[in-house]
């Protein structure tokens, strides 16, 4: 027998994304589980891109990154949010924002910390911490509105917490967290003494008048969180891989020790690209916000129209539906297996987001993801509408 690999990894499933995503491909499904957009982002960004790996130097950049966009990192952070940020000492280029998750987590947690995970919670935070020893307390949120119950996240709590995940706005429920609700986990942070690592990738797309509030900007939590943005969701150019994280100077010099050690760069030339469309006018970020939104729109009066029950989405790119009038047996998993298989549709169930044992909450609930063409989730719903019409 060769000796056992490391259990944190070797254990775990293969996900739900990549196996809807082959089933999807197998059946010529319309890929709506995972979140990619179907378009790519800004062709000037793309151009400069092309021109700087021509030009050159294609060398090893700062680890922290190119000193342009950690520039244009922190004139974003004062443009967006008020957030006075020093580019040399707070301001880190990540390869992408899964990079700046697992280098945070590195840097900050230690063998027994606990840190407290909102469910629904994005895939990479729970297996990374429990790699690093961190011990995950879940904090539910419930459908249809994903409420932060006070009580519920006051007991969650320890003298050993030390750290807490936020992530708004948020995958897979669409909440953008409230002032309110930001206020009451700062105050429990102040109170305990413990950091955020705080998950902002999709702070552009915010519909309906909503607006994305960093916890950094509310007072006495500029050092202690992380805020982690992604030039891959802001773009579209989801492989570039291309993330920012913006924390205090302590915070910072720890991450950016862990990241010398686990990517230590960031492709030049894309950094460029990214300095350049950080910069871009309120339009570009406008129209961002507004084209997904009328996406979002159209998936939704699609969906109702056929039976589904859709939750209201304030952001990020994904419609979570009930399916519980059209198909009141089946389990979320064979639902949206059958959806691929037998309508041409893929999504992902919503208990892919929850520990095994917390998949009762979200019976009945599946993610669609809006970030395509209007045809193609025009013809998704056709193919939908014919299946369970
Ligand atoms: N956090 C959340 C909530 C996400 O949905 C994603 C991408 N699906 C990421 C982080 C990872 O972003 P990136 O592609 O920049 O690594």
């Amino acid at each position: 027998m060769p000796k056992p690999l490391n259990p944190a990894f070797a254990d775990l499933p293969v996900t739900i994304f990549s196996v809807m995503s082959d089933l999807a491909n197998e059946h010529g499904a319309i890929n709506l589980g995972q979140g990619f957009p179907d378009t790519d982002g800004p062709e000037s960004m793309r151009r400069v891109a092309a021109q700087a790996i021509l030009e050159g130097p294609n060398q090893y950049p700062q680890s922290r990154g190119i000193e342009e966009l950690r520039q244009a990192v922190a004139r974003h952070e004062q443009r967006f949010y008020g957030l006075e940020t020093d580019w040399r000492s707070e301001v880190i280029v990540s390869a992408g924002a899964t990079e700046a998750l697992a280098v945070s987590l590195y840097a900050m947690i230690e063998e027994g910390d606990e840190v407290i995970v909102l469910e629904p919670a994005y895939d990479s935070y729970v297996p990374v911490l429990r790699a690093v020893g961190g011990i995950p307390v879940f904090v539910p949120l419930r459908s249809p509105d994903w409420r932060l119950d006070e009580e519920a996240l006051r007991a969650a709590f320890s003298d050993r917490t030390k750290a807490l995940i936020l992530n708004t706005p948020m995958n897979p429920t669409g909440k953008v967290f409230t002032r309110e609700e930001l206020s009451l986990i700062a105050g429990l942070l102040q109170q305990h003494d413990v950091y955020a690592i705080c998950d902002e990738v999709y702070e552009h797309l915010v519909f309906s008048g909503n607006r994305h509030l960093p916890l950094m900007a509310l007072p006495g939590m500029r050092n202690r969180c992380v805020r982690i943005a992604s030039a891959g969701k802001t773009f579209s150019l989801t492989g570039w891989r291309v993330g920012f994280i913006t924390a205090g100077r302590a915070l910072a010099d720890s991450i950016a020790r862990t990241h010398q050690f686990i990517n230590f760069c960031t492709v030049p030339a894309l950094q460029h690209a990214v300095a350049v469309g950080l910069d871009s006018d309120d339009a570009y970020y406008q129209s961002l916000a507004d084209d997904l939104q009328s996406c979002r729109d159209l998936l939704a009066a699609g969906l109702e129209n056929i039976g589904f029950r859709v939750l209201p989405c304030q952001g990020a790119y994904f419609l979570i539906a009930d399916y519980s009038r059209l198909d009141p047996e089946s389990r979320a998993d064979d639902f949206c297996r059958k959806l691929t298989v037998e309508a041409g549709v893929a999504a992902i169930p919503v208990s892919a987001f929850y520990q095994p044992g917390a998949a009762a909450v979200t019976d009945k609930l599946i993610r669609f993801c809006f970030c395509k063409q209007p045809a193609v989730l025009e013809e998704a719903l056709q193919r939908l509408l014919r299946y369970l019409g």
